[in-house]
């Protein structure tokens, strides 16, 4: 199977030849054709399967076979000159857009632009700009008075642009909303279904998402006519290519320590690191680099500039360890990621699968190194239940925690597990983080005191306080699609 067999035209397979593609990824095999047909698609695949390609070569294609159309689309500035010589009084003109793809986070939306200009570099006149929150609003009307033919916008500010009449989507051809379930996961519905109600019901829709099961599967089928399903369960879906390992920890001195050493491992060449916080991802990335590991921060509080320079230098291998918040890590593809480590449990047992889905692009092999404290084991105990796998414990010599992992890693201790925990402890100046031997005092309290009284409901009920339910089964949604948290938010 190759990309010209798929009907894709010639400039499109020269680009993605180029790009270092030979043949197309099973998730490309089956969209490329139906979406060149017209079909709407929804699919569910896992990351680093090639989804962005699966949408935007075909739409690339739609779009440069409808080049040779006689009246090219004129921008927006034009077309307010030739109104104002007819007389009429005109103050802007909408752009325009033939394709929008909607993404729940910034990077997503870059990176997705970036994708765009690779398999679209022989094509003249195709033009994809990003519309995304944190860029300047004078910046954004620029790109949008050059009247792109590719419009890829996080939700919120796309409405902003929408309302006030800078966007018209009445020549909308394709639409394409890529991470469904995430944007829904960040509150995006309302945003959503008002965009799809400015679009043209002739549109093509192409819907992706981790799961088409609940209301991700209920808005799915709301907005597309008659669509091809394609689910793509295959040996990665189980990320059988990423190893996944638990290392239990005694207190956070250990886990520190045990970073590092992680980190220094020879078969490293990239890691992000994964905080609960923004203030821990900030903390940490300036320990390592006080360690002499090349680090950086990435979350939701740095400016877009700044996250996008440090993107670039992640790239670029300038960077060699990430240290980000779940937010803000969400689709980065660098491929040069050989390690991914859990600082911090995530919050949703969805949130694992795509943190480990950081390593192990384009069919290479990686690593998944969770640090849990003991009494976080019944986290772990969910996050498999979710995978259905097996995290083995494994130990590494000379970091052995004092207790042994529990045998069947069973018996979660009430309250133990609250991420945020004592933070408040550490004193302004102080780090918490000590050099290896220095003695450590003042530090926060990540642990929450597990290694004392426990707190929370003396029944030893493994629920927890501030919890809106306990995680149930394999579907992490409830009826009313509200997402189940398994600690507090
Ligand atoms: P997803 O959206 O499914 O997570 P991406 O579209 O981000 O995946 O692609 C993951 C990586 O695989 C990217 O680095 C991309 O360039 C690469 N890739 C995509 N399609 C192919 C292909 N057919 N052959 C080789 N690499 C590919
Ligand atoms: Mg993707």
């Amino acid at each position: 199977m190759s990309f010209e067999a798929l009907g894709l035209h010639a400039t499109i397979v020269k680009a993605v030849t180029e790009a270092g593609y030979t043949v197309p990824t099973p998730v490309q095999a089956q969209a490329v054709p139906a979406a060149i047909g017209g079909r709407d698609l929804l699919v569910s695949s896992q990351t680093g399967s090639g989804k962005t390609a699966a949408f935007m070569l075909p739409a690339l294609h739609k779009l440069v076979s409808a080049e040779v159309a006689p009246a090219p689309a004129r921008t927006p500035a034009q077309e307010a000159q030739s109104a104002r010589s007819r007389g009429e009084r005109v103050r802007f003109t909408a752009a325009k857009p033939k394709m929008l793809v909607l993404t729940p986070t910034r990077e997503l939306a870059l990176q997705v632009t970036t994708a765009t200009e690779k398999y679209g570099s022989y094509m003249r006149r195709i033009r994809a700009v990003s519309i995304l929150g944190g860029m300047p609003y004078p910046k954004q009307m620029q790109l949008l008075s050059k009247n792109p033919e590719i419009l890829v916008a996080t939700p919120g500010r796309l409405i902003d642009h929408m309302e006030s009449g800078k966007i018209d989507f009445s020549e909308l051809q394709i639409l394409v909303l890529d991470e469904a379930d995430r944007m829904l996961d960040m509150g995006f519905i309302d945003d959503i279904e008002k965009i799809v109600e400015a679009t043209p019901a002739t549109r093509q829709t192409m819907l992706f998402s981790a799961t088409l099961d609940g209301v991700v599967g209920n808005m799915a089928r709301r907005i597309t006519r008659d669509p091809l399903v394609i689910q793509i369960a295959s040996a990665s879906n189980r990320h059988e290519n990423i190893s996944q390992r638990v290392h239990f920890v005694d207190d956070l001195s250990h886990k520190n320590r045990l970073l590092d050493h992680l980190l220094r491992d020879e078969s490293m060449d990239q890691a992000v690191v994964f905080t609960a916080t923004k203030r821990d991802a900030d903390t940490i990335a300036d320990r390592l680099n006080i360690a002499g590991f090349a680090a950086a921060a990435l979350h939701g509080d740095m400016h877009q500039g700044a996250r996008n320079r440090t993107l670039d230098s992640l790239r670029r291998g300038q960077v060699r360890v990430l240290v980000a918040t779940d937010v803000a890590a969400r689709g980065i593809d660098v491929p040069t990621i050989t390690h991914v480590v859990n600082y911090d449990l995530p919050k949703f047992p969805e949130d694992y699968v795509h943190r480990i889905g950081r390593t192990g692009r384009a069919g290479r092999n990686g690593l998944a190194i969770s640090l849990v404290n003991h009494a976080e084991n019944m986290n772990i105990k969910r996050i498999e239940r979710f995978t259905k796998q097996l995290i083995p414990a494994t130990v590494v010599e000379g970091f052995e925690p004092k207790r042994s992992a529990p045998p069947a890693r069973t018996g979660a201790r009430p309250g133990g597990w609250k991420p945020g925990d004592g933070r408040s402890a550490a004193k302004p100046g102080q780090r918490s983080f000590s050099k290896p031997g220095a003695p450590r005092e003042g530090g926060y309290n990540r642990e929450g005191g597990h290694n004392s009284a426990p707190r929370g409901p003396s029944s030893g009920a493994p629920r927890r306080e501030g919890s809106s339910g306990g995680y149930r089964g394999s579907n992490p949604r409830s009826a009313d699609g509200a997402r189940r948290s398994f600690g507090d938010n």
